[in-house]
């Protein structure tokens, strides 16, 4: 497809005439949700139970603000502001980032509906008892745009005020800042084509490295986060080993994943994914923002900055599935344990419920069963469960298994034509969702796997490896197209 010359110039609009008063007053930008777009999937308590990919808050609408505009209004995350335009006015928490212009208040459409069911139980029918949000569209004033003649969701000012009353955020990430941890990491281009890494010195555990020619040792390519010194702490050991070993030297599996950060667009598919296919219960709103959310996977949102340079990564985190998994050597009753595949096995219920794997879990990403959500389950809704998947129940701990129902699934098909499993035969839910292909699933005992192949990448790494927990989820690195640190 080729545009004419001047295409581009003919289409050029006029900047959007606001009404309302200026300067105080700002301007409005109501936007469609990315997961319930203009409302129509807001029903939907798995749509409200997982995080907004940006603000990473679940159950809710919310005013967002830029930093500044904020602090000048005296308003805090969590105060309840009235949002008022000539048209109509809202009441909603107010939640300042800096992916705000300032000067600009935005509130996504698609929230707000009437409750159509209020004796629905509690729960997973919180989308239908109750009204979650608030309906942004009686803000718009309803004039049309110019160009398009469609209605101009961007046309108005708003004023914003603090009402005086709080509000709980139920939020799924409190912070972007991945705290010199190298969570979410990536490389120059120019870095990659020249077959340098700076990492590859840090990840093996000397510290060292210029990477890209940019910054001091072990530095990300953003020159001020240096990535911590492994093996100058006596509990930072950087041994080197091969994944295969830890399964049964007779199994011909040792199961692992790999999440490609060049490729995650931050969608959270893969949650949706892995919530249907592994029965996992919605907690609700107070579930949400007592923290008691049941994802077994998650996708961790970091901005990075360089001047004004703003990179955004995403990384989804999921069970590492580790070849020596702190879990497993504090659980009293064997619930979790290593099996011979290397999968890092959950048996839920043989679980007490004392949570040591949880707390001894450098990656955070076990689930435990405050409440007995399968109780609020009644036909039909309960022929949407997945028959492979057991639900679990109260005071129990579950996790990512690696659609461990799958991985059998699978076997039991190679057996029947009398081989073993190929690369491919098998893919784990999230994987067989995600829209850019960034998680990838095999047998890491196999030389020519997809996922053996990736773990020997020049971007590849593990996230906090330095503990040696020795994860069977392998991460390649974001690729940066341009180097921040030039103009
Ligand atoms: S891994 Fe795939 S499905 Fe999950 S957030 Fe990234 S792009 Fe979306």
């Amino acid at each position: 497809m080729s545009l004419q010359p001047g295409a581009l110039s003919a289409l050029a609009l006029e900047p959007a005439e606001l009404s309302g008063a200026e300067p105080a007053d700002l301007a409005l930008l109501v936007y469609p949700s990315l997961h319930f777009y203009d409302g129509r999937g807001a029903r939907l308590a798995v749509l409200n139970e997982i995080p907004d990919p940006v603000l990473k808050t679940m159950w809710g609408s919310f005013a967002e603000l830029g930093i500044e505009t904020a602090e000048r209004l005296g308003v805090r995350l969590g105060d309840v502001v009235r949002v008022q335009t000539e048209a109509g006015s809202v009441e909603l928490p107010a939640f300042p980032h800096q992916g705000v212009r300032e000067g600009v208040v935005a509130v996504q459409a698609g929230q707000g509906h009437r409750p159509v069911d209020p004796d629905a139980p509690d729960p997973d029918r919180q989308a239908r008892r109750q009204t979650i949000g608030v309906n942004a569209y009686p803000l718009i004033p309803g004039r049309l745009d110019a160009a398009s003649g469609a209605l101009a969701w961007y046309s108005a000012r708003a004023e914003v005020s603090a009402t005086g009353a709080r509000a709980l955020v139920a939020r799924a990430q409190i912070g972007f800042d991945q705290e010199n941890r190298g969570f979410a990491r990536a490389m120059t281009l120019a870095a990659y084509q020249r077959e340098e890494d700076p990492h590859a010195k840090a990840d093996s555990g000397h510290g060292g490295g210029h990477g890209d020619g940019h910054g001091a040792e072990g530095e990300d390519v953003y020159g001020d986060k240096p990535l911590p010194a492994q093996g100058a702490a006596s509990h930072l050991i950087t041994k080197d080993y091969d994944p295969a070993d830890d399964a049964h030297h007779d199994s011909p599996y040792r199961w692992g994943l790999n999440a490609d950060l060049d490729t995650c667009v931050g969608c959270n598919a893969c949650i949706v994914a892995c919530a249907v296919e592994n029965n996992s219960p919605i907690v609700g709103p107070e579930g949400a923002r007592a923290g008691r959310e049941m994802h077994w996977i998650r996708v961790e949102r970091y901005v990075e900055t360089a001047g004004v340079k703003v990179d955004v990564r995403h990384a989804p985190m999921m069970c590492q599935h580790c070849g020596a998994a702190p879990c497993e050597s504090v659980c009293p009753v064997l619930a979790t344990y290593h099996n011979v595949e290397g999968l890092n096995v959950m048996v839920s219920n043989r679980c007490i419920g004392t949570r040591f794997c949880s707390n001894n879990c450098p990656y955070k990403v076990r689930r435990f069963n405050h409440w007995a959500y399968d109780w609020a389950i009644e036909e039909p809704e309960s022929f949407a469960l997945n028959p492979d998947v057991m639900v679990r129940s109260k005071g129990v701990m579950e996790k990512c298994t690696m659609c461990v129902q799958r991985i059998a699934e699978g076997k039991d098909e190679a057996a029947r034509e009398g081989r073993q499993v190929r690369d491919g035969d098998i893919t784990p839910a999230c994987a067989q969702t995600c829209p850019s292909q960034a998680l990838t699933f095999g047998n890491l005992k196999h030389a020519d796997s997809h996922v053996t192949h990736q773990r020997h990448d020049k971007r590849s790494y593990r996230i906090l490896e330095h503990l040696y927990t020795r994860p069977g989820v392998n991460y390649q690195k974001a690729i940066l197209r341009t180097d921040p640190h030039e103009a």
